[in-house]
């Protein structure tokens, strides 16, 4: 690795996709960082044409500087989407300098935007590893895995609900028919005994006693008939009850919606920008 003097703000280390050029001091937004120099290369010279490497910066149609010389630090600057510094290229003089766009803190590593061209060529088709790139990726990632979680549990609570829903359906129509047959048997049960009543009532009423029993026996049957009435209304709130687990299927149904109708706009959000162009 080449030397750098201890004044310098920087240091080669490790990065993400290899080695990569660091701030070791606070560099300030507009500073000048490093120049980025080599051979200039000559577009109209054949054997310059000839050159291809990694670390070529073409200024113009013209002039490229071919930076993969040993002395060229700024050549480990790596390539970023979303990056800390950009190439100043002054054609006249044909010379390009990195310059802090923002605030670098130490420890922080120093980038730039290589350029279309260059991430057409070279970054796209191996997908670019810059921190905005891998953020992008991961938080894609990770909503594709919410969606996912969000489709199971959907399908999940779908099934669990209306499994339930059957359920107590079941039980209230069980219920019912409990009731009913009770109401039934109740009925006749009234039926009789009002019978009975209305017999005992006549007899009673050949005795010339009719009008009292008779109301008697009204009295009772009156009862029975509320008792009916009591069952039928027990049954109406089993049902009620059973309407209530429904809306709750249906709400968690409409969360699962919800939560995915989120995820979506969160994916529509997220479309890159379009990328821009530095190199001239
Ligand atoms: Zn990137």
């Amino acid at each position: 690795m080449p030397p750098i003097p201890e004044s310098k703000p920087y240091r080669i280390g490790r990065s993400r996709t290899g080695l990569g050029l660091f701030a070791t001091k606070p560099i300030k937004k507009g500073t000048k960082i490093i120049r980025y120099f080599g051979p200039l290369l000559d577009a109209h010279n054949e054997k310059h044409d000839a050159i291809e490497n990694k670390y070529l910066f073409q200024i113009n149609k013209r002039w490229t500087i071919d930076g993969s010389i040993r002395k060229n630090i700024a050549r480990y600057i790596n390539h970023s989407c979303k990056p800390n510094a950009e190439s100043d290229v002054n054609v006249r003089k044909r010379k390009v300098t990195i310059r802090a766009i923002k605030k670098i803190e130490p420890g922080d590593e120093i980038n730039y935007d290589y350029g279309t061209e260059y991430f057409k060529a070279f970054l796209k088709p191996i997908g670019c590893k810059c921190d905005a790139c891998e953020k992008k990726r991961a938080k894609k990632a990770a909503e594709a895995k919410a969606e996912r979680a969000a489709d199971k549990a959907k399908s999940k609570t779908g099934k669990a609900s209306s499994a339930k829903t059957k359920k107590a359906k079941g039980a209230v129509a069980d219920k019912v028919k409990t009731k009913t047959k009770t109401k039934t048997k109740t009925k006749t049960k009234t039926n009789a005994k009002t019978k009975v009543a209305a017999d005992k009532a006549k007899t009673k009423a050949a005795n010339s006693k009719a009008g009292k029993t008779n109301a008697a026996g009204k009295s009772k049957a009156a009862t029975k008939t509320k008792a009916v009435s009591k069952a039928k209304s027990k049954a109406k709130t089993v049902s009620k009850s059973a309407s209530k687990v429904t809306a709750r299927a249906t709400a968690s149904k409409a969360k699962a919606k919800s939560a995915t109708k989120a995820a979506t706009k969160a994916k529509q959000a997220k479309r890159p920008a379009s990328k821009r162009t530095r190199k001239a």
